[in-house]
């Protein structure tokens, strides 16, 4: 794999959808590639502006307003460049694309092709040979679908790089993580003194974080998974009613109520997804109901297949 293990060439890209991300999922490997003598850089998707119960616990407010929301992310911002400093990071290796929390799988359906751009101008300005972005199967929206995201902006050029992926959310399950990065020396300690720069998170999270922290990384190869189509899901018959099926190719986004889904049913009651004719296919499933639990329950999940699918013709250039 290009850029793995480190060393002087490693060109790594770090891919974190909130600040903090950086530090937690891949504080020790950005010093390592630096100790290595190797040039990192990070994208920062979102300033993690709504983060309300930090900053109604800070801030001692309970209104929290686009104002206050903008002051949040700033402070978030200001946050990340310190935590950088302590990870020997230079401030310049930082890309902020000033999304808002929580909206990255809106960007995924509204603007694909202004989201993928603002990736790809990153991808081919450093020219990495070794990209890590959060794992597919991570519970928080946004990081799931920053997966996303990289994958469908990374689909497609001639010299992708390698791609791994930490685990944030769910971290329980990271044991399948098999590659795996121990401190050295004092990487440990600068590794949490950048955790302790993200204040306004360590406050009410900082317990998680410094057991994450106190962890060695780890991360999973990516490849694209051959499937067979199948969606991992049978959701019961009495919420399909309120179900949307998001459906994420190359082409484009489309977000089906389930009802109209392009599915059908095997004889075994699993769903096969009829047709999408570009590759990787990324699905999740959602409920049209707000709910004040932010994590996913039918995350996104990888069904790309080589087989051709009925109806692909068709369906394909629906699909956008
Ligand atoms: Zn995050």
């Amino acid at each position: 794999m290009p850029g793995w293990p480190v060393s002087a060439q490693t060109r790594l890209l770090v891919i974190a959808p909130h600040p903090d991300d950086e530090t937690l999922g891949c504080g020790l490997l950005l010093q390592q590639v630096l100790a290595a003598g190797g040039d990192v850089r990070i994208i920062l998707m979102t300033d993690g502006d709504n983060n309300p119960w930090p900053q109604r616990h800070l801030e001692r407010r309970l209104i929290i307003n686009d104002v206050a929301r903008r002051r949040w992310g700033a402070k978030r911002r200001d946050e990340v460049m310190h935590a950088l400093k302590q990870l020997g990071v230079p401030a310049s290796a930082l890309h902020p694309l000033g999304w808002h929390d929580m909206e990255v799988t809106r960007r995924l359906s509204d603007d694909l092709t202004g989201s993928i751009a603002a990736i790809r101008a990153v991808l081919e300005a450093f020219q990495p040979n070794l990209v890590c972005g959060p794992a597919l199967r991570d519970s928080h929206p946004d990081h799931g679908a920053a997966h996303v995201l990289v994958r469908l902006a990374l689909a497609g050029m001639d010299q992708a790089p390698a791609l791994l992926a930490y685990l944030v959310h769910g971290a329980g399950d990271a044991p399948d993580c098999p590659l795996l990065i121990e401190a050295v020396a004092e990487q440990q300690p600068r590794k949490l003194q950048a955790l302790a720069e993200h204040r306004t998170q360590m406050t009410l999270s900082g317990k998680r974080m410094r057991r994450l922290a106190l962890s060695p990384e780890r991360y999973m190869q990516v490849d694209t998974q051959v499937g067979d189509g199948r969606l991992p899901w049978r959701p019961p018959a009495v919420l399909h009613r309120w179900l949307r099926l998001l459906v994420a190719t190359p082409a484009g986004v489309r977000d089906w109520p389930w009802l109209e889904a392009p599915l059908v049913r095997d004889a075994d009651g699993s769903f096969r997804l009829e047709g999408a004719a570009c590759r990787p296919v990324f699905v999740k499933l959602h409920l049209d109901w707000p709910s004040p639990w932010i994590f996913d329950h039918w995350g996104w999940r990888e069904i790309t297949t080589t087989l051709p699918l009925h109806g692909e013709e068709e369906i394909g250039p629906k699909l956008g």
